[in-house]
């Protein structure tokens, strides 16, 4: 009888077994991303439920922000770096979907993000996008509106290269500038809209807070963020 054969998934796992991204070790639950130990040491933080969070107070004084929050802390060297490393850089979309899922459950279980009316990513550069195939961000964002139950939108934002009137300044400004600004593409999409921002790592907030001002100048709009590490 076909029963008593092992489903070739878990022969495959036999012979291959799942390593951890964060650490390498064995993942032993066939259905979990994580090893046991990442799944419950990692350093998690409890922003989703924290009001005036770490997080939030990075934009203080910058913008208005509605409700922040990081799923981990990250740190140079650690497993949350690893993480990072492989959604960034290793092809590993369906890791950066899980995670973005992981992410979403904390957000659902906080009220602070139940009226998010989009949940967008930050867009990566077009240059960068043709070389790397996928945007991380967008596979998070993907993840994490899959649990709340809101609209993805991928289309909201566009990244530019501001031209004009740069020629004083001086090249690591001027290069700061090119990556770090961005337009509205389409204002009606987001009238009136509660939009959650997502991006893959939050250290300085000056990437998020390019993306949000443009947003916040559409008229009854609101952000929030959420990213998959928050840098300590
Ligand atoms: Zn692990």
């Amino acid at each position: 009888m076909l029963t008593h054969f092992l489903p070739w998934q878990d022969l495959y796992r036999l012979f291959f077994p799942a390593l951890c991204p964060a650490c390498q070790a064995e993942v032993l639950a066939p259905k979990s991303i994580l090893c046991p130990t990442c799944h419950l040491e990692l350093p998690y933080t409890r922003q989703a439920t924290e009001a005036d969070n770490a997080f939030c107070e990075k934009f203080w004084g910058r913008l208005p922000l509605e409700h922040g929050a990081a799923l981990l802390f990250f740190s140079k060297g650690g497993r949350v770096q690893h993480l990072i490393h492989k959604i960034k850089y290793g092809g590993q979309q369906e890791l950066a979907l899980q995670l973005g899922r992981m992410l979403g459950e904390r957000l659902r279980q906080s009220p602070d993000y139940q009226d998010i009316d989009l949940v967008s990513p930050v867009p990566l550069h077009p240059r960068r996008l043709r070389w790397r195939g996928y945007n991380q961000a967008a596979c998070l964002a993907q993840g994490i509106a899959e649990t709340l139950q809101k609209p993805f939108e991928e289309q909201a934002l566009a990244r530019v290269q501001f031209k004009k009137s740069q020629t004083r300044k001086g090249r690591i400004e001027r290069l700061k500038n090119v990556e770090e600004s961005f337009v509205v593409k389409n204002p009606d999409l987001l009238l009136n809209k509660h939009v959650l921002l997502i991006d893959d790592v939050l250290t300085t907030g000056a990437t998020l807070e390019a993306c949000a001002l443009p947003i916040l100048e559409v008229e009854g709009t609101k952000i929030s963020m959420a990213t998959l590490a928050m840098a300590i």
